[in-house]
């Protein structure tokens, strides 16, 4: 007889509160931040422009990666939005995207007027299918933005191959990933330009952030410039300033700047800490048949900002929605199912919802329908999901006690 679940009223598998990247304890901010936010502060000068943080994060970055050119920027989707714009696309240009991600990954394109082209996942790593991104290819398409989703790389190679082979840019979205490996090299330093966030949930934070990475000169001067007003501030003296091109203030602070250097230089240690906590998860749950830990392809390194719980509905007797609310209940920190549909089924796209009624950019450029059955690897694997939130501050007690809860959960559900 299995021990009555927490969600029927029975006992907590876990007692006190996990850490939470909403609060210190989850956090890793300590001295360095402190003394690089004071000097900031001493300085006078909180803007970049003028300012010594920002630049540095921006040349560290850079450096840490083994890229050429940094941007830094006010967030993730920002630094998306970097990349989109120095690529300028036509209006009606196509880019393909995966269903399931941030959706700042997927709203810079609309911004620049570009279309978003959904391509279905692989159904193991929950990351582009390189054979279903080729498939979406046409002659307006322009770029892939590669979501490396919960810190698992996508299939690196054959994504620049096909970029290759269609003449596209391979834009790859780290935000989940920072010093995840392909094949031993860090992600970002693969595709032609890269997005990282800085936002308070991610590895690294300073709040609100985001970087953009790129070895090409000429998209790091645009990227710069649009984060900038277009305002080109090598060149001219403001009497003298033209505007180049129509572009954002989406400078990062040098407050940010601060908080985010202290926490660049902590790197890997916390994607280091997670993938070993991760790993005794994994041996903890090897052996049962109702879910199963993430599948990591062997030449890929995973940063686990969110370990996806996989549910074996006919196995475990209980949906992934059922087994993860159950979870939660017990103690377990999740977002059951990641996100409730793929991104083409939000009102965003299934509008019109913005530009009054015009249904603009899709009722002129569109080719997709936004419904059921677009892609349906990504809505079944959807169901499948449950999202853990990761922690590099969690100890090896806790992870042992989310263990014991996915024990209980699984036992309650096959009758044991
Ligand atoms: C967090 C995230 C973003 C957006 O970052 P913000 O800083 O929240 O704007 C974009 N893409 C992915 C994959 C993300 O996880």
């Amino acid at each position: 007889m299995s021990a009555k679940l927490a969600i029927h009223g029975g006992e907590k598998a876990i007692g006190t509160r996990l850490p939470s990247y909403l609060e210190s304890a989850g956090r890793t901010f300590g001295g360095e931040e402190e003394a690089l936010v004071l000097e900031a502060l001493h300085s006078g000068c909180l803007t970049r422009n003028g300012g010594k943080m920002v630049p540095r994060l921006e040349a560290e970055f850079a450096e840490r990666l083994g890229v050429k050119h940094a941007a830094a920027c006010s967030s993730g989707t920002a630094s998306v939005h970097l990349a989109i714009a120095a690529l300028d696309p036509a209006p009606g240009d196509e880019i393909i995207v995966p269903p399931i991600t941030d959706i700042g990954s997927i709203a810079p394109i609309l911004w620049q007027n570009a279309v978003p082209v959904f391509a279905d996942l692989d159904p193991v790593t929950i990351t582009l299918d390189p054979a279903d991104v080729e498939r979406r290819i046409t002659p307006k398409t322009r770029a892939i933005v590669a979501v490396h989703l919960a810190g698992q790389p996508c299939a690196l190679d054959e994504l620049s191959a096909i970029a290759r082979r269609h003449n596209l840019v391979l834009i790859e979205d780290c935000s989940q990933a920072y010093w995840a490996e392909y094949k031993g090299k860090l992600v970002g330093t693969i595709g032609d330009m890269a997005c990282f966030s800085l936002q308070q949930s991610k590895h690294i934070t300073c709040g609100e952030g985001g970087l953009f990475v790129t070895n090409n000169d000429e998209w790091a001067r645009r990227a710069t410039l649009f984060a900038d007003k277009a305002w080109p501030r090598d060149t001219k003296t403001l009497g003298s300033c033209r505007f180049l091109f129509l572009a954002q203030n989406y400078r990062m602070s040098e407050l940010e700047g601060a908080v985010a250097l202290a926490q660049l230089r902590k790197l890997p240690a916390p994607v280091v800490k997670r993938r070993a906590l991760a790993a005794r998860l994994d041996a903890a749950i090897k052996d049962l048949a109702s879910v199963s830990a993430p599948a990591v392809p062997s030449n890929t390194k995973h940063s686990y900002w969110l370990y996806m719980l996989r549910v074996h509905h006919d196995a475990a007797r209980a949906t992934a929605r059922q087994f993860g609310d159950a979870l939660v209940a017990e103690g377990v920190p999740a977002w059951v199912e990641y996100i409730i549909d793929p991104l083409y089924l939000s009102p965003v796209f299934t509008g019109p919802n913005t530009y009054a009624a015009s249904g603009y950019p899709f009722s002129a450029y569109g080719s997709q329908k936004f419904e059921h059955g677009l892609c349906p690897v990504a809505e079944r694997v959807l169901h499948e999901v449950i999202a853990i939130l990761w922690n590099e501050n969690y100890t090896e007690a806790q992870v042992d006690q989310i263990a014991t809860a996915i024990h209980k959960v699984a036992a309650h559900f096959a009758g044991n």
